[in-house]
């Protein structure tokens, strides 16, 4: 396997395709290549090219979570969520961008079963174990969305820049369809810089995992108020970060038979959440 290390971020964008995949920090990719669920002969490395830092309220593409937790100018919903991923050692690793974009953690998925999302006809999770799966957006695909940055993002209105174009961060995530099963509308070869990540009145970001601590999300809950307006989204219910236009849309959720407890889970989380930004 090569590793590529373009000087300018045109010249890894060009790099990017026919067996070219795009490293961050290497901790969701390198696993996917050991386990040869993701094929590359080349590594196309992003630490020279793509923005780290933090300037105003844009946040280079390449900063770390660890950076983030640590940085008091960012959003407080960020800034908790970024806190509560992962272990210390992978968020000194892990960027922004490359968390925005982690593959599922579906185990059927990670064990290449032939289901939805590889390709196949069947969602194995729907039929078989599926206590950390979805409760929103599962027909096709049930998997949860592992990012908890994402639903923080979400709530706060971040957008996005990308290599080619601008977009609220709600369109960089999609359903899964019989005709393309990603689950981003990120384009093959399309890099995403930075973020713009407006600063809200008040927000707040609560997780709810298996342990205190180095665990993913069963319900994450990201309140940002602005102005008049309180948004909410949910990290850990659906296969992509999910907005909520209000609590009462936890009565129209889809679960499985082993996930009904996470919208029990959820009220508590969103009340407190509401109450905290108050
Ligand atoms: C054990 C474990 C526990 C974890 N727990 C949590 C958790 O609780 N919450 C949570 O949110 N996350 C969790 N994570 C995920 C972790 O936060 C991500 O692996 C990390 O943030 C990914 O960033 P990276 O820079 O290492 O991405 P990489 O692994 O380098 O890349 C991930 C993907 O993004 C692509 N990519 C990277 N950067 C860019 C870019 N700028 N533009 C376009 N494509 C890009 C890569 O090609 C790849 O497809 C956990 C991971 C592990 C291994
Ligand atoms: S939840 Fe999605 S990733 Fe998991 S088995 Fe079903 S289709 Fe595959």
């Amino acid at each position: 396997m090569q590793l590529l290390r373009p000087d300018s971020l045109e010249a890894a964008a060009a790099a990017l395709g026919n067996g070219s995949v795009a490293l961050g920090g290497g901790t969701d990719l390198v696993p996917l290549l050991r386990d040869r669920i993701v094929q590359a002969d080349t590594l196309v490395e992003l630490r020279d090219v793509v923005p780290r830092g933090v300037e105003g309220t844009t946040i280079g593409a390449g900063t770390t979570l660890a950076e983030l937790e640590l940085n008091t100018e960012i959003p407080q919903a960020l800034r908790e969520a970024c806190s509560l991923s992962a272990s210390p050692q992978l968020r000194s690793m892990g960027t922004i961008g490359g968390n925005l974009l982690q593959a599922t953690r579906c185990w059927y998925w990670r064990l290449k079963y032939p289901c939805f999302l590889h390709g196949g006809s069947t969602c194995h999770a729907r039929e078989g174990a599926h206590r950390e799966h979805a409760i929103f957006g599962n027909e096709r695909c049930a998997s949860a969305h592992p990012s908890d940055p994402a639903a923080a993002l979400l709530a706060l209105g971040a957008t996005l820049r990308t290599t080619r174009r601008e977009l609220p961060l709600a369109e960089l995530y999609r359903l899964p369809t019989e005709d393309d099963r990603n689950l981003t509308t990120l384009e093959p070869g399309e890099l995403i810089v930075e973020l713009d990540v407006p600063q809200p009145e008040a927000s707040t970001y609560l997780k709810a995992m298996d342990r205190s601590r180095f665990s993913f999300a069963l319900v994450g809950v990201a309140v940002a108020r602005v102005g008049a307006e309180t948004r909410v989204a949910l990290a850990g219910v659906a296969p992509i970060p999910w907005l909520l236009d209000s609590p009462d849309d936890l009565d129209r959720a889809t679960p499985l038979p082993g996930t009904a407890y996470k919208v029990e889970l959820a009220r508590p989380l969103i009340r407190r959440a509401l109450d905290a930004v108050a």
